[in-house]
């Protein structure tokens, strides 16, 4: 809903507007021509309309105005901004599309009127009728780049990733930029064909996702999950891995597949191997390793049993929750026995909630998502790691 300081702010540019144009006839006032004096008193009899929320009224004022100038055209886009602005879409798309009447528009006059007439359209969410006007922008001199960036967002929106392609390499080409949309569009294309069992073309979407920026976590990801259905466990351990060494945040993503790739090759060890050398860089990661095998239910293998381990009996919020001398207390299968229930808890906890947050805008999701439907950031999305006790329901 509009504040009272937007209805304000958008009154005052009107007025802005108007002053201009006032000034701007000020010796035509002197000399009388009653046709000037006579679109002035309109004009300043639109604003008061506006101004005293009249709007009906100020707006069949304005639409019927004989005479759009310069000055006035500003007038006008400035009281479809203020329509549109308050949820008023159809009020806008009335005063675009008068303005779009006009004979006596110059070129780049009517670009805009194009422009805000399809701002109306996708602000309604007509998308099929804003998608035509942008379009018909992509070579205008002065709305081509904010209407392919609009065409840009109707795609995304709709899913239509061919077209979000297009729309975005026309827009890099003339703004200069190599963008990391186009990898992540192709990420979502190589996904779908992966899904409906075409690997083929899975494959050739992550190439192409490879030339157009650095490579993607979720590119790498798809990779080992091809890697994995079609039998190469030891690809899709080593892609795991890159994943890792990319990025820790994942881990509590990446352990379970890791771990089950590992057990598909046969190699014992290897995990434990790996994350021993991670463990050796920074000792730090051990909390996440805890987590993650306590949120994926692996607290049971040798080397993430410890982590866990010293995760529990180590960590302040747990405290007062576990009875931390009486499980040092215990011998050491009574213990483990003791952990694998809490750990059970513990689970629940992890899985009931938000388990991911984007690093970006803070928005809270229950799954990986790889686009924030907040902040429109891709790969922003990451798991919490961390127990949140205040999700837990009584
Ligand atoms: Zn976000």
């Amino acid at each position: 809903m509009p504040t009272e300081s937007t209805f304000l702010l958008a009154g005052l540019l009107v007025i802005a507007a108007a002053i201009g144009w006032v000034f701007a006839r000020l010796p035509d006032f002197r000399r009388d021509e009653p046709s000037e004096s006579s679109i002035g008193a309109d004009y300043l009899r639109g604003l008061n309309l506006v101004l005293n929320r009249q709007t009906d009224e100020a707006l069949e004022l304005f639409v019927q105005m004989a005479r759009v100038d310069d000055e006035t055209l500003e007038t006008h886009f400035a009281l479809g901004h203020l329509f549109r602005r308050r949820g008023e879409v159809d009020r806008a798309i009335r005063v675009h599309q008068n303005l779009l009447a006009r004979p006596n528009l110059s070129e780049t006059q009517r670009h805009q009127a194009l422009f805000s007439l399809a701002s109306d359209y996708l602000g309604a969410g007509l998308f099929d009728r804003a998608e035509k006007l942008f379009n018909e922008l992509r070579s205008s001199a002065t709305m081509a780049e904010p209407a392919l960036s609009n065409l840009v967002d109707i795609y995304e929106r709709q899913r239509d990733w061919e077209k979000a392609i297009e729309a975005r390499r026309k827009l890099d080409s003339r703004t200069g930029e190599k963008s990391v949309e186009v990898a992540h569009y192709h990420c979502e294309l190589a996904e779908g064909a992966r899904l409906d069992g075409d690997m083929a073309s899975a494959r050739q979407h992550l190439k192409n996702a490879g030339r157009s920026a650095s490579r993607t976590l979720r590119g790498t990801l798809i990779r080992a999950a091809i890697a994995g259905e079609e039998g190469d466990h030891s690809q899709a351990v080593t892609l795991y891995k890159q994943l890792l060494t990319s990025d820790r945040r994942l881990m509590a993503e990446i352990l379970p597949l890791l771990e089950s790739a590992c057990r598909e090759v046969g190699r014992d060890g290897e995990i434990e191997r790996y994350l021993k050398r991670l463990i050796g860089k920074d000792g730090s990661i051990k909390r996440d390793i805890a987590y993650a095998a306590i949120a994926s239910g692996l607290e049971r293998a040798p080397l993430l049993r410890d982590c866990v381990e010293e995760f529990l009996l180590g960590n302040d919020t747990l405290a007062p929750l576990i009875d931390v001398e009486h499980l040092k207390a215990l011998s050491p299968d009574s213990r483990r026995e003791s952990i694998h229930r809490i750990c059970g808890g513990l689970r629940r906890l992890a899985t009931s909630g938000s388990r991911y947050r984007c690093t970006s805008c803070g928005y809270s999701a229950k799954r990986l998502l790889w686009h924030c439907p907040s902040c429109k950031s891709w790969e922003t999305i990451r798991p919490v790691q961390a127990f949140r006790f205040a999700e837990m329901t009584p």
